[in-house]
């Protein structure tokens, strides 16, 4: 850290999300500044640093990481390079935020959790950044507090206006459900133990190949039963929406975040586009909860752990959409470093 104590932050990776995240730390974060950046598109590389004061180009991460400027690091490259980015900063023992997934599968994120258990401290905050949207922190907190009583169930519903050309139902699970899964074990503090993949008839709006809506239905430890709808060409909008069924009572969000206008007869309001748009708050308070824990030399939020979990969900996810059956999941237990 430079004398006054701010993060010098190496972002690896600059597609949408590591833009996203440069101008994050550049223009909203407090704490911290962008003092290198890293992606295998030199050109690209070179035109982002040349717009911030003080910023260093690199195409391998590595050398970024050598950096003295560098003091963390914040990866946004595809989860296949995360594995060696991750394990890099751990030989230079930079602090490290990694967007999802932690790894595509579980057997790299098991390597990645043998790594950091090496170290023998935590040194990543893994990039699910649902848990700082302030409605599903609102969720959890009345959850927690047990005036609902035990939750029995969880709805959620998981709308995309529209996804890439190339998007497989693989990536439905991997790229999509995944968050659902890890707001799921947040928010109900258990473990996911089996997925089920169900399918209507595809909607005509269903790109080859891609089936689509499709309902994914979790088992957790503790007996509770969580649907998700995955509807990723809804053409309407980006739409996130969960409701906790309880004991005693019911919780629902997601339905409004905006204002709710009246006007020539109707009422409404708008539907954000997307998530950098519907989750921009919580992506702010993911980065700043990140610089802030590591400029006091600690480690918070989603830990190696959760992103391993998340990918051994994910793994039997898409076991189940193949197979047509229940999958359990395959979980190692808890290592001590990650038991709160
Ligand atoms: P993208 O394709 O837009 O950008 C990826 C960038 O990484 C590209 O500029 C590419 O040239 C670069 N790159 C590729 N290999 C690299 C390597 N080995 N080293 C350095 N740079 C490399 O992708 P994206 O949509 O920005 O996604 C990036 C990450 O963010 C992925 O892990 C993705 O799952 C995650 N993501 C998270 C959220 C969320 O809501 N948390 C949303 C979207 C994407």
């Amino acid at each position: 850290m430079t004398s006054h104590g701010t993060l010098g932050v190496a972002v690896i990776g600059t597609g949408r999300m590591g833009a996203d995240h440069v101008r994050r730390l550049t223009d909203v974060t407090s704490g911290a500044r962008v003092a290198a950046v890293v992606d295998i598109d030199a050109e690209r590389v070179k035109g982002i640093a040349d717009g911030i004061e003080g910023c260093a180009a690199y195409t391998d991460p590595a050398q970024a990481m050598a950096d003295p400027g560098v003091n963390a690091v914040l990866i946004a490259s595809p989860g296949p390079a995360h594995e060696a980015a991750l394990l890099a900063a751990f030989e230079a023992d930079l602090p490290v935020l990694c967007e999802k997934p932690l790894t595509p599968d579980a057997a790299s994120a098991l390597r990645v959790l043998e790594a950091e258990q090496k170290l023998g401290h935590r040194r990543v905050q893994v990039g699910f950044m649902r848990r700082y949207d302030r409605e599903y922190m609102k969720l959890k907190a009345l959850l927690d507090s047990g005036e609902l009583g035990r939750t029995l169930m969880v709805h959620n519903r998981h709308r995309n206006a529209e996804v890439p050309p190339g998007y497989t139902n693989q990536m439905l699970i991997n790229d999509s459900v995944v968050h659902e899964m890890d707001i799921t074990r947040w928010l109900l503090d258990q473990e996911i133990t089996a997925v089920t993949v169900l399918r209507p008839r595809p909607s005509g709006n269903a790109p080859e190949g891609l089936d689509d809506p499709q309902l994914v239905i979790f088992e957790t430890e503790g007996g509770v039963l969580v649907d998700v709808e995955i509807n990723v060409r809804c053409r309407f909008g980006y739409q996130v929406q969960a409701e906790a069924v309880c004991e005693n009572g019911t919780a629902r969000m997601g339905d409004v975040h905006d204002i709710l206008v009246n006007h020539a007869g109707r009422w409404g309001g708008t539907i954000a586009p997307d998530y950098v748009e519907r989750f921009e708050d919580a992506y702010d308070r993911e980065v700043q909860a990140w610089v802030d824990a590591t400029r006091r030399g600690e480690v918070t939020g989603p830990s190696v752990w959760d992103g391993y979990a998340a990918a051994a969900v994910c793994e039997a996810g898409v076991r189940a959409q193949a197979e047509g059956r229940r999958v359990e999941v395959e979980l190692i237990e808890r290592p001590a470093l990650y038991r709160a």
